[in-house]
């Protein structure tokens, strides 16, 4: 337990100024949006895309009473209850914290880097050692400056290992890490072009990398990416490969895939064995390689090992948000519970808006003791939850503290035999528990769950895109976000609570329809319909949708309605044509505009606005400024006229990235909110939103003469293995994909289709690969190259996947 005044003088702050010093800190936060316990919060004044400063105020207001800054001139007397501790820098002073935290536990910690598979190797080497050994990791991926540094907050001598994951993007970053870090066991999972963007070079990014390892005894790694070179000389190399060779620790003897499993032989200090894994992909391979090796260095004998990797299981990694029967919303986190995990899965439950009722099904974790009981009962003191459901014996307790209503079971078994008693009911569920209480059994039987093609939308990465985007805008630009076509096919409340949490300004639909299933799903932001017409207005009104206007008929008309029902100063929003031709009013009709508008009370102009032809062509940037200058124009002559300010936004996407003159009031964030990268901008780095899987139906070989689907357009020239996979036409998968046109991916390897696209279905030739029925396929893997082989763009292949593509979310 640390209090302000033993952190203040961990800190060596510049100044201190104490109102109480015992003060006892529990939580650190640095988002006043996300204070859970503000007694015990000490709030980190970041400056990141935004300066935390800013939001010193706003944790105040929530009772948080201790402050850590760096402006010398900050205004703390208005801040007369809090403890300020003022640094040169902030985020310096959050990792020396950090690292002195990490100082006090004296037990082994493992630190992971590398390109892919951290997280997935975090989790398997903690199932892995739970047997025995207490093992305290980092949550879901929290890899950053930011996320290191809490994840070592709660780090404690509890434990028997620790696990951290360290992730970087930008050169200089891995020092700041291993200062915190200070692994004594490193690991370095592999090197692939992930986030190839800062660094110059793979060597540069290996260089990089390796320099979490520079206090490390042991390194573990896959000799095939020849880190050797880069290691720091004093260090040892734990290493396998399926090579004979002298320096390799497990030797990979043979490796036979089949049916979702592998089995590989592995030859270790003269011993051979056979281990069985559960997985047949190359990556999932390795990942378990790593492991064991991992296992063996800490002296585990390989025959220990292999019985403990038999036990392993597919882990679905992520938080996923399912429809559930009787119109609930399960949020399922059931494969691992702790405490900065449960945060972060209640975070994401009070950003759901659809219902009111929220409930949390929560099992016990791993080691719960004293210590452990005191925090999670201040974690979820004071959450508003309509009801919580324990499940465990160690909960037991816990159900006489809290004051929200509480059921208790000591296993999950008899919470399941209740399910008819406990009759949930539109409410949002969070089932989160750890992997031995199955929670997963629970929420397959309240989540409508089906093994179609999906589109997979991760909505963390939707986030992550939005705050690239938002640090480009100045302070004072407002963001606009498009959710029209299903927020770009990839859903529609599930996507505007994660932009309501975030705090856009605008939401804006194509049909009032879409903007009346956002407020009846709790969707309170400011909505912008494009193009309506007179059957809506009722539903305008009705759900506070605000119209544009695009002609005289229209407003006209709404001005009449608004007349008959009584109403003035209703919001609206004009649209001018300046070039794109579409809708608008045209340059020379302002005048007579003008004259309408004078004249009435029913209508308030909130903005003026057009939409670019062509924002993303170099070649045509001087259309784009003819266009900015005739929205000017016209929004000068109305202002003159009107008398009352509105707003002026003409900025899409690619306009944001590339146009940073025209922002004016707003900006509209469209395609790049959804990651598909228009116009490569240096710096901005978007993360993949939504992916299209489906998996293979049947597989078989066919002799050399035969043909493949309608009209036998798929002739067979060599012996071949054909895959059919359920997907097709009437999924929104093109008929132009056809005949070898359509790239789709299985386990890492790239097929191609043959024959016609069908309505339910295609065939893929896989005779070159290793592919097994039910196995998962990526439809697109390549949107844009998928988009350029049909002639057309990401933006119609999203948005053409058809409502029957069930979308799941994902948050992580
Ligand atoms: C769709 C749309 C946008 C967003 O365009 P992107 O290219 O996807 O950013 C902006 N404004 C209007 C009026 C639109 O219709």
């Amino acid at each position: 337990m640390y209090s302000i005044d033993s952190i203040g003088q961990i800190l060596r702050p510049k100044q201190i100024v104490l109102v109480s010093k015992d003060s006892v800190i529990t939580d650190l936060v640095y988002d006043s949006r996300k204070v859970a316990h503000a007694e015990g919060s000490l709030f980190f004044a970041l400056k990141a895309l935004r300066d935390g400063h800013r939001f010193v105020k706003d944790a105040y207001e929530k009772g948080v009473r201790s402050f850590i800054i760096s402006e010398d001139d900050f205004p703390v007397h208005n801040f007369p209850e809090a403890n300020f501790v003022w640094v040169a820098d902030v985020w310096q002073a959050l990792q020396q914290l950090a690292a002195h935290v990490r100082q006090q536990f004296e037990k082994p910690v493992i630190g992971i880097t590398g390109s892919n598979g951290k997280t997935v190797v975090k989790e398997w080497l903690t199932q892995l050692l739970a047997g025995d050994k207490k093992v305290y990791q980092s949550p879901k991926s929290y890899n950053s400056q930011l996320g290191v540094a809490l994840s070592l907050w709660n780090l404690s001598d509890d434990y028997d290992y620790a696990i951290i994951e360290a992730g970087i993007s930008m050169p200089e970053e891995m020092a700041h890490l291993e200062t915190m870090i200070k692994p004594d066991i490193g690991i370095f999972t592999n090197i692939g072009l992930a986030h190839a963007g800062g660094f110059a070079s793979k060597v540069a990014k290996i260089e990089e990398k390796v320099k979490l390892f520079a206090g490390s005894h042991t390194v573990i790694y896959p000799s095939k990416y020849g880190f050797a070179p880069y290691l720091p000389p004093a260090i040892t190399s734990f290493t396998f490969g399926d090579t004979a060779d002298d320096s390799l620790q497990v030797e990979v003897l043979d490796e036979e895939a089949r049916n979702q499993q592998s089995v590989l032989l592995l030859h270790y200090k003269g011993n051979t064995e056979k281990v069985r894994i559960p997985f047949s992909d190359k990556a999932s391979q390795e990942n378990i390689l790593i492991c064991i090796s991992t296992l063996l260095s800490l002296g585990y004998t390989l025959t220990d090992v292999i019985q403990r990797v038999g036990r392993l299981r597919p882990l679905e990694m992520r938080l996923q948000l399912l429809n559930g029967k009787n119109n609930c919303s399960i949020i399922d986190d059931s494969y691992s519970n702790d405490l900065a995990s449960l945060q972060i899965a209640l975070d994401f439950l009070h950003q759901q808006q659809q219902h009111d009722k929220k409930t949390l099904v929560l099992s016990e974790m791993e080691g719960m003791n004293a210590k452990l009981d005191e925090k999670l009962f201040k974690l979820l003191d004071g959450q508003s939850l309509y009801r919580i459901i324990l499940v465990g014996p160690a909960l037991a307790n816990l159900q006489q503290q809290l004051k929200q209503p509480v059921l208790y079971y000591a296993e999950t078994e008899a919470l399941i035999q209740d399910l008819d008693k406990l009759a949930f009911s539109q409410e949002s569920i969070l089932i989160k528990g750890s992997r031995t209480f199955h929670l997963e059994d629970l929420s397959q039987l309240l989540a409508d769950k089906s093994h179609e093609t999906v589109l997979e939308i991760n909505l963390q990465s939707l986030a992550h895109n939005l705050q690239q985007y938002r640090s480009l805008l100045p302070t004072g630009v407002k963001l606009m976000t498009m959710v029209k076509a299903f927020s770009y096919g990839s859903g529609s409340f599930e996507v505007a609570n994660l932009l309501q949490f975030n705090k856009v300004d605008y939401l804006t639909v194509a049909f009032a329809d879409e903007g009346v299933e956002l407020r009846q799903n709790g969707i309170e932001l400011p909505i912008m319909v494009l193009s309506p017409d007179e059957q809506v207005f009722d539903s305008l009104v009705r759900y506070k949708l605000e119209p544009e206007i695009y002609n005289f008929r229209i407003l006209n008309a709404f001005i009449a309605f608004l007349r008959r029902k009584s109403i003035a100063h209703y919001p609206i929003h004009l649209k001018m044509d300046t070039g794109m031709h579409r809708l608008g009013f045209l340059p020379n009709e302002v005048s007579s505009l003008v004259a309408v508008l004078d004249a009435v009370a029913e209508v308030q102009v909130k903005s003026v606005f057009s939409h670019l032809a062509a924002s993303g062509d170099p070649t045509q940037d001087e259309f784009t400024q003819l266009q900015v200058d005739r929205l000017n124009q016209a929004s000068a002559q109305l202002k003159d006229a009107l008398g009352y300010p509105f707003m002026r936004h003409i900025a899409n996407t690619s306009a944001i990235a590339r146009h940073p003159a025209i922002y004016m009031d707003m900006v509209r964030l469209g395609i790049g909110l959804y990651g598909v990268d228009m116009d490569h901008k240096e710096g901005l780095d978007l993360e993949p939103v939504s992916v299209l899987k489906t998996t293979i139906t049947q597989i078989k070989t066919l002799d050399v003469g035969e043909t493949v689907g309608y009209d036998r357009r798929g002739v067979i020239t060599r012996k071949s293995r054909i895959a059919t996979v359920k997907i097709g036409y009437a999924d929104g998968y093109n008929r132009h994909f056809g005949n070898g046109v359509g790239k789709m991916m299985i386990r890492g390897q790239e097929v191609a289709t043959i024959g016609s696209i069908c309505m339910d279905m295609c065939m893929l030739d896989v005779t070159d690969i290793v592919a097994n029925e039910e196995d998962e396929v990526l439809v697109f893997p390549d949107l844009q190259q998928a988009a350029q082989s049909i002639g057309t763009i990401p933006y119609e292949l999203l948005v053409s996947i058809s409502s029957r593509v069930k979308r799941v979310y994902f948050y992580g």
